[in-house]
């Protein structure tokens, strides 16, 4: 269990104490309160640092460490060997006036980077509407002025002698024609002008949209982004005929990780797998996800279901073989794969299907183990 102090208590905290020393279990409820809180405010700062925005001049993996830092700091605070405690000789400290003046500047600068990209975004759509709206008053006047031409014209046939209306026809053709090469110049700078506006946006969101289709915990792609690779390609394998399988590689029995030690063992475990998953499938054109809780998804384009398989074992040979480490503990994991070679017009959800029933027969054949759907028949 965490302990705030080692021997001292906070000084809000020493109202409800007594002068003497008390044992745990003589007030066990306040004592687990305070470590409760404690432990919720670490929770609450590494929920914020993993879920960071990356800024302009800050990567989310170094965000992640400093939340990661204070969370710690929270947890375990500072041995303090000049404030000696009667009992214990040490006291912890903690800097709350510090951490309080980190999470308000770290807000803040999101909350710039935010309000920063947005005004971009609106300034693109006001440039826009603008053009457009002038776009509308200016074709409307050179509608009007072609407009006068042609009555003027109309005039002239009806009371004017040959050489006037050829005179008039000349004349009317030449200014019609400079005002549609004037309308085509206004066009051709307001598409360059929006085009240039677009390109500078374009690039802002460039590292938003990476994030959005970014897992947080493991950096792979998330569901999102495995979604839409998924129907990509479905499509370009229809086209081109060469052949894509998809693995689905499911942690076995991660609850009982996550009962047995904790939460945050979990996670790491997550993170490991995900680094072996990266190092097993390296190649530029193998898609790597998170499916959601502690199943992945990898997608192997232009890789039939025979190799599949051979580097599905791979992965699972890596994971029996290499220890899973957190805080120096080690701990046994296995994983189970679902596999499926796409088949020539079937759909994405036909595809996951068919990898999920693989999966589940790999489940139930006893873990530890990859399964491959075939064609309409699946074989083991
Ligand atoms: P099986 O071998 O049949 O796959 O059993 P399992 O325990 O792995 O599967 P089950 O679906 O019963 O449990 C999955 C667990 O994964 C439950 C859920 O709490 C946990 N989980 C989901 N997402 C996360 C996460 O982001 N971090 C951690 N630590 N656990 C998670
Ligand atoms: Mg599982
Ligand atoms: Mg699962």
């Amino acid at each position: 269990m965490l302990s705030w102090t080692n021997g001292k208590k906070p000084k809000s905290q020493e109202a409800s104490s007594t002068s003497q020393k008390i044992s745990e279990d003589s007030m066990p409820e306040t004592e687990s309160t305070a470590d409760k809180a404690l432990e919720s405010l670490a929770r609450i700062l590494r929920v914020f640092g993993r879920h960071a925005f990356e800024l302009e001049d800050l990567k989310a993996e170094a965000i992640e460490k400093e939340f990661e830092r204070w969370a710690m700091h929270v947890l375990v605070g500072t041995v303090n060997p000049n404030e000696a405690n009667e009992n214990t000789g040490r006291t912890i400290r903690r800097d709350w006036g510090e951490l309080a003046r980190f999470v308000n500047i770290h807000r803040q600068k999101e909350r710039q980077y935010v309000t920063k990209n947005l005004q971009d975004v609106r300034e693109v759509l006001w440039e826009f509407t603008r053009n457009m709206g002038q776009a509308v008053i200016e074709d409307q006047e050179t509608d009007q002025k072609v407009s006068q031409y042609l009555t003027r014209l109309q005039e002239v046939t009806v009371k004017s002698s040959f050489a006037e209306m050829k005179q008039a026809l000349l004349s009317a053709v030449q200014s019609i024609k400079g005002l549609v090469d004037e309308r085509k110049q206004r066009q051709d700078r307001r598409v360059q002008q929006l085009g240039e506006k677009l390109r500078s946006v374009e690039r802002e969101l460039g590292s938003a949209r990476k994030q959005m289709m970014e897992d947080p915990l493991t950096r792979l792609f998330n569901r999102g982004a495995l979604d839409e690779h998924l129907e990509r390609l479905a499509s370009l394998s229809f086209f081109s005929g060469s052949p894509t399988s998809l693995l689905m590689v499911d942690i076995d029995f991660f609850k009982r990780i996550n009962d047995t030690y904790g939460h945050s063992m979990g996670d790491a475990v997550l993170q490991q797998l995900a680094d072996r998953l990266v190092s097993t499938f390296p190649r530029k054109s193998d898609f790597i996800a998170r499916y959601g809780g502690e199943e992945f998804c990898v997608l192997l384009s232009g890789t039939g279901i025979g190799l599949g398989q051979r580097l599905g074992e791979r992965l699972l040979e890596s994971v029996r073989s290499q220890e899973f480490t957190y805080q120096d503990q080690s701990i046994p994991v296995t994983a189970s794969i679902g596999g499926a070679e796409l088949l020539q017009g079937e759909s994405v959800t036909s595809w996951l299907e068919r990898a999920d029933r693989a999966l589940y027969r790999a489940k139930e054949n006893g873990r530890n183990q990859m399964c491959v759907a075939q064609e309409t028949r699946e074989v083991a």
